[in-house]
């Protein structure tokens, strides 16, 4: 871990805050769509978050962090301002969006917008890709969505008896056939992924190629 310090901070509404870090381990680094950052949030704890755009000359890097609750990594990023000093480390490969060319489609939740965006400029005006959100609070999240200037979103609000995953297994497959594409990335919610999964693959009719990656666990601190 090599220190950094943070530059500026943006609240996009209550729960997303947009934080660019100048850090050390990200100077001389390249921007890889779908890498990953490991921050220091404070206690000896470290936290996993996606670089949305690294500046490899001053190591400035930027991310997207949502804040759930009272959690380790809701308290550091909603106490979170200019001049905070902290540790990161330096990008590492996570989800291998640079073997994507061709159109795209992507599930995820809150976690996962800074995914969706660097998703998005990887692919630029040359390809789509549709983007599927399980999410707690639409106000919340359509200012987000505004904010980063994401394109082809949709939006499902989660009930809690997961009824709307097959919703989501829906709006994907229906997406994928849309774009003629066999391309499908999974991320947020693990438990959600193994859902969606499960139900596109009850219905074989489409050969599907996923990238997957599981940002968190409920009831469980995910060890990456
Ligand atoms: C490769 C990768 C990239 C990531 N990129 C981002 C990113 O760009 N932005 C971002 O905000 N997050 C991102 N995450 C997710 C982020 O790392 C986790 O949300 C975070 O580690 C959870 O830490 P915590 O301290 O909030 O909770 P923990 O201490 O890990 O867990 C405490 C409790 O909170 C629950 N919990 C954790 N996350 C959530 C959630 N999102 N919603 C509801 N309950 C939750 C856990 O299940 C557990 O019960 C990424 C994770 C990975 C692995």
């Amino acid at each position: 871990m090599l220190p950094a310090h943070v530059e500026a901070v943006e609240w996009i509404g209550e729960r997303f805050r947009l934080v660019d870090i100048l850090a050390e381990g990200c100077r001389g680094a390249k921007w890889q769509p779908g890498a990953k950052l490991k921050i220091d949030i404070g206690d000896g704890m470290r936290r996993t978050y996606t670089p949305i755009a690294i500046n490899a000359k001053s190591g400035r890097v930027r991310i997207l962090a949502y804040i759930h609750g009272q959690s380790p990594a809701s308290q550091w990023a909603s106490a979170i301002a200019v001049g905070d000093n902290t540790y990161t480390s330096v990008p590492r490969s996570s989800l291998d969006l640079n073997e994507l060319s061709s159109a795209v489609v992507f599930f995820g939740d809150e976690t996962s917008f800074g995914e969706a965006k660097t998703l998005q400029l990887h692919l630029g005006s040359d390809f789509s890709a549709c983007c599927v959100f399980e999410i707690r609070q639409p106000q919340q999240v359509e200012a987000v969505v505004e904010r980063l200037e994401l394109a082809n979103i949709t939006l499902v609000q989660i009930r809690e008896d997961r009824s709307h995953l097959g919703e989501i297994a829906r709006r994907l497959r229906k997406a994928l056939a849309d774009l003629s594409t066999q391309h499908l990335v999974l991320t947020g919610n693990g438990r959600s992924i193994q859902a969606v999964r499960a139900a596109l693959q009850a219905n074989n009719a489409t050969e599907i190629e996923y990238l997957v990656k599981a940002y968190w666990t409920p009831e469980k601190t995910l060890k990456d």
